[in-house]
Formats: C-alpha cells, sequence, structure tokens
C-alpha cells in the first residue's frame, strides 16, 4: 500500500508557449509505491508536464516537489540526478553502441562515483532486469522496437530513480508485447518504484494504475481510480472531442 509521504507533489503548474496555455493551473500528487497514470486526449498537455516535471522545460509559475525538494527550474541532469528518471515518446537509445554501452554511458554520467568494475557489474545486471539477458553485446541499432524500449528502461534505471515518468512506453507494442510490458511495469513498482505515466493504452491504465489524472486543454478534469475515471463523462466527452 502507498505511503503518505509524497514522492511528487506538483501545485499550480503553470507552462504557456505564446498565448495558448499548454499547462494550465495544474495539480498532482504521486504518493512513495504508487503507480499514477497521467491521462487526456492529444494535445491536452501531458508531455508539456512531463518536460516541466524533468526539467526539460521550465515552468511559468508553480511549484514542484520532488522527495521534499523544489525542483522547479532546476536543470535536468540535476532533476535525473536526485533520483527522478524518464523515458521518452520517441525512444532514445545511442545507436552506435552496445547495449551494455549505453547502459553504462548512463551510469558514468550520473553516477560518476561508480568504481569501472561496479559499472560493469551494474550495466549487466540492469540489462538482465529488463529482459536483455545476453544481449550485453548487441549493438542498440539491432535490438526489436520492444527490445529498444526495454533497453531505454535500462538507462532510466541507470539513475538508481525514486521516481520513474514513462511517456507511452508501451505504445507501438503488439498484444503480447504489450502483456510483457505491462508485467516489466508492474515488477517495478513490486520493488518499490513509484510511476507516473503517460499512456493511451486502456488494458495498460487500468491494469497498473492506482490513480489516474486526467488533462483536457491543459487542465486537470478528473481525478480518481481507472475505472471510476474512465467512466466519468467529462473524460468521455474530452477524449470524444464533443
Ligand atoms: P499531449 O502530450 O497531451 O499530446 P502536449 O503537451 O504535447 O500535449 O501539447 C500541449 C499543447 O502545447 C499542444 O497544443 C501543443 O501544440 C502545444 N505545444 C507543446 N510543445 C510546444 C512548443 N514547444 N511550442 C509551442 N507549442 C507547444
Amino acid at each position: 500500500a502507498a505511503s503518505s509521504a509524497p514522492v511528487l507533489e506538483i501545485a499550480g503548474l503553470t507552462r504557456a508557449f505564446g498565448g495558448l496555455v499548454a499547462v494550465n493551473a495544474v495539480d498532482l500528487v504521486v504518493h512513495s509505491g504508487e503507480i499514477v497514470g497521467l491521462l487526456g486526449p492529444n494535445g491536452s498537455g501531458k508531455t508539456t508536464a512531463l518536460n516541466l516535471v524533468s526539467g526539460v522545460l521550465r515552468p511559468d509559475s508553480g511549484s514542484i516537489r520532488f522527495a521534499g525538494q523544489a525542483i522547479q527550474g532546476m536543470p535536468a541532469y540535476r532533476i535525473a540526478r536526485l533520483g527522478l528518471a524518464r523515458t521518452f515518446q520517441l525512444v532514445r537509445v545511442l545507436n552506435g553502441m552496445s547495449c551494455a554501452e549505453n547502459v553504462k554511458a548512463g551510469l558514468a554520467f550520473h553516477r560518476p562515483h561508480l568504481a569501472r568494475g561496479e559499472i560493469d557489474d551494474t550495466a549487466h545486471r540492469l540489462l538482465q532486469r529488463v529482459g536483455l539477458s545476453g544481449r550485453d553485446g548487441f549493438s542498440a541499432s539491432e535490438l526489436t522496437y520492444i527490445d529498444c524500449k526495454r533497453l531505454e528502461l535500462a538507462r532510466a534505471l541507470a539513475l538508481k530513480p525514486r521516481l520513474l515518468l514513462l511517456d507511452e512506453w508501451l505504445a507501438g507494442l503488439n498484444p503480447s508485447e504489450l502483456l510483457i510490458g505491462i508485467e516489466l511495469i508492474r515488477s517495478l513498482k513490486d520493488e518499490g518504484l513509484s510511476i507516473l505515466l503517460v499512456e493511451h493504452v486502456m488494458d495498460a491504465i487500468r491494469s497498473l494504475c492506482d490513480r489516474c489524472v486526467v488533462m483536457n486543454s491543459g487542465r486537470r478534469i478528473a481525478e480518481g481510480r481507472p475505472d471510476e475515471v474512465l467512466a466519468d463523462p467529462a473524460v468521455v466527452e474530452a477524449y470524444l472531442g464533443v
């Protein structure tokens, strides 16, 4: 069960692009050990919200507290080193490198104090963890799509995160890969990781999320258990665009 201490606490988060308020006074909390889904139709502000939390973008106003510390306006690498990791909508791996080198690059950047041998062992262990056993020397460019996703996850886990942001990590997987992906995410939660995920795959939302926050036109329009919010007329209306 989730404890009461929030790992992430967002209040009044706002960011505009010119006259368009992409994220408008959004409040959102992720408690320790929870999986929270951030839902909403295309263009509702979900990715912008993730970019604000991870420091890719600076908020115009509002506060973001991570593990008790104010992080709004901090550069992305500092936020990452505090233990906040993310994946991207378009998978980002280093194609010219092996799987192990991909993970080691992440380890060397975010945990520079690790000794050489520790880096090798940890990279090997992280590849096993995401289901890439035996692929250490494999070129990242030769991986299948789901294995690319696994590798990106291993790179994110290299941070030893307390909170993981997943931006449509399950998008594009076929039905059997989807089951594997869902189990992988669930196993991370079982290890105590807190997760905020942007997702459109309804089966994944229903089976993974403890709670969902729904956005539309930059604003938070609903919050609750997946079955509650997906039955909420305001949410259905937002998705149908009526
Ligand atoms: P979602 O992830 O829910 O699809 P986004 O956060 O990507 O939504 O986009 C929210 C709104 O902000 C959209 O109208 C989008 O066009 C706009 N937007 C996002 N990023 C930028 C940007 N860098 N410059 C201008 N407008 C942007």
